[in-house]
C-alpha cells in the first residue's frame, strides 16, 4: 500500500469549485478558469507546466494541492480489433481499467465508476471480483484526461458508463463526472455522444432523468423474465423489471432519448422464442433500440454455479434473432466483439488486486 498524503485533489472539483477554491486561498477566480484549461484541454499533469500561473502559486499549489488521481500502469493493444485497454492504479493502489474502441471516425472510450462491482452478475468478470469501492470523481475523469493525452493527436469522441461497476450505485460522482465532462467542457463531447449503462435502479434512473443532463441511457435487460434476470443478475430480485421499465419510460419521455437495451446472447437462457416475442412486446411500449451481444465467456474464471454454465448463443441464431427484431421495425445493433483477445470486451474487465 502507497501512503496517501492529505492533498486536496482538484480533479474532484466542477470549474465553479474550482474557481471557489482558489477564491479560499486568497488568489482570483480567473486562476481557476487556467487551471481548469490546463488539466481539461492541454492535458497537464503537474502545477508546474502551467506556464501562465505565477511561479509562486505554483508553488504554493505544489504543498497543498494535487492533479493526480490515477496512475497509467499499462497499455494493451488488440491484434485483431484496435482496440486499446489502459490499466491504472488509484493512489492506494487498486487497479482499473478503460478500453478505447476505435470504429471509423469514432473513438469511444469506456470508463469505470467502480473499483469491482457488488452486483454479482452471473455472466460478469467484474462481478466475479466483488467490490472494493466507489471511485471519485478524479478518478473516472482521470481516466479521459489520461488516455485523451495518450493518444494524443486524436480525441475521444465518445464515452461510455461501460467499464468496471455499476455507475447509478455511484451516483453522486457519476452525476459531477457527467457535469464536468458536458458543461465545463463547453460541447466538446455532445450528451448524445455519451451513454449510462445500469444493470437498473429505479429511483436512479428517475433521479438520472430530473438532472436535465439528458445523456443517453442503456439498460442491461438481458432478459425480459423476472425468474430468468434473478437467477442471472441479483439486484433484479430487488428492485423487478416492472419498477424499472416504469423509470425507463419516465426517463425516455422527460428527456426525449431513446433508450438502448443491451442483451447479451445466452443459449437456451434468454434466446428461445418466447424471449423474442416478449422483447419485441417491451420495445413496443417504449422508445427504444436493442443491442444484442454476443456472450464473452468467462468460464475460465469460474470453478462452479450458473456462471461456469452459460453458453453464448451460436453466431447464426443471433443472426436470425436480430433479423426477427429487425422486421417488427425495430432498431437493432450487433455489437462486435471487440479485443477479445486482450480480454478487453465488454464484461471480461476484471484486474487481480495484489
Ligand atoms: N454495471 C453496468 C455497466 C457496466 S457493464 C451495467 O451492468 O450495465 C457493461 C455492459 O457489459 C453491460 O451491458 C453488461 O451487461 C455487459 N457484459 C457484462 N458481462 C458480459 C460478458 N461476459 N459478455 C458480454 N457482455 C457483458
Ligand atoms: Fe456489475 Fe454491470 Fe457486471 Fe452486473 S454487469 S456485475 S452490474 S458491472
Amino acid at each position: 500500500m502507497k501512503t496517501i498524503t492529505n492533498k486536496i485533489n482538484l480533479k474532484n472539483f466542477s470549474l465553479a469549485e474550482l474557481q471557489d477554491y482558489m477564491l479560499e486561498i486568497g488568489e482570483s477566480a480567473f486562476r481557476g478558469k487556467q487551471i481548469f484549461n490546463w488539466m481539461y484541454n492541454n492535458f497537464a499533469s503537474t502545477f508546474d507546466e502551467m506556464n501562465n500561473i505565477p511561479i509562486k502559486l505554483r508553488e504554493k499549489l505544489n504543498e497543498i494541492a494535487t492533479i493526480n488521481s490515477l496512475e497509467l500502469v499499462s497499455k494493451q493493444s488488440s491484434n485483431s480489433t484496435k482496440t486499446e485497454k489502459y490499466l491504472f492504479a488509484t493512489r492506494e493502489g487498486h487497479k482499473i481499467e478503460s478500453v478505447i474502441i476505435p470504429e471509423h471516425e469514432r473513438r469511444t472510450l469506456c470508463i469505470s465508476t467502480q473499483v469491482g462491482c457488488p452486483l454479482d452478475c452471473k455472466f460478469c468478470a467484474t462481478g466475479l471480483m466483488g467490490f472494493t469501492r466507489n471511485l471519485t470523481v478524479g478518478e473516472i475523469i482521470d481516466q479521459y484526461l489520461l488516455t485523451s493525452k495518450f493518444i494524443e493527436p486524436a480525441t475521444i469522441t465518445n464515452i461510455v458508463y461501460m467499464g468496471m461497476g455499476e455507475p447509478l450505485l455511484n451516483f453522486d460522482a457519476t452525476l459531477k463526472s457527467l457535469n464536468i465532462l458536458l458543461n465545463d467542457l463547453g460541447n466538446k463531447i455532445g450528451r448524445n455522444r455519451i451513454t449510462v449503462s445500469t444493470s437498473g435502479i429505479p429511483q436512479k434512473i428517475i433521479e438520472l432523468a430530473d438532472s436535465g443532463l439528458r445523456v443517453k441511457l442503456a439498460l442491461s435487460l438481458h432478459s425480459c423474465f423476472d425468474d430468468v434476470r434473478n437467477k442471472i443478475m441479483p439486484i433484479n430480485i430487488k428492485y423487478n423489471l416492472e419498477e424499472n421499465i416504469e423509470a425507463l419510460k419516465y426517463y425516455a419521455k422527460k428527456t426525449k432519448t431513446k433508450i438502448m437495451f443491451e442483451y447479451i446472447m445466452l443459449k437456451d437462457i434468454n434466446d428461445r422464442k418466447e424471449d423474442l416475442r416478449a422483447l419485441v412486446k417491451l420495445c413496443s411500449t417504449i422508445p427504444s433500440k436493442v443491442n444484442l451481444i454476443p456472450f464473452n465467456s468467462i468460464s475460465h474464471m469460474v470453478s462452479g454455479g450458473l456462471s461456469a454454465e452459460l453458453e453464448p448463443t451460436p453466431r447464426e441464431k443471433i443472426n436470425e434473432f436480430a433479423e426477427q427484431i429487425m422486421k417488427k421495425n425495430i432498431f437493432v445493433m450487433l455489437r462486435n466483439t471487440q479485443g477479445d483477445d486482450i480480454a478487453a470486451a465488454c464484461g471480461q474487465l476484471a484486474v487481480k488486486q495484489k
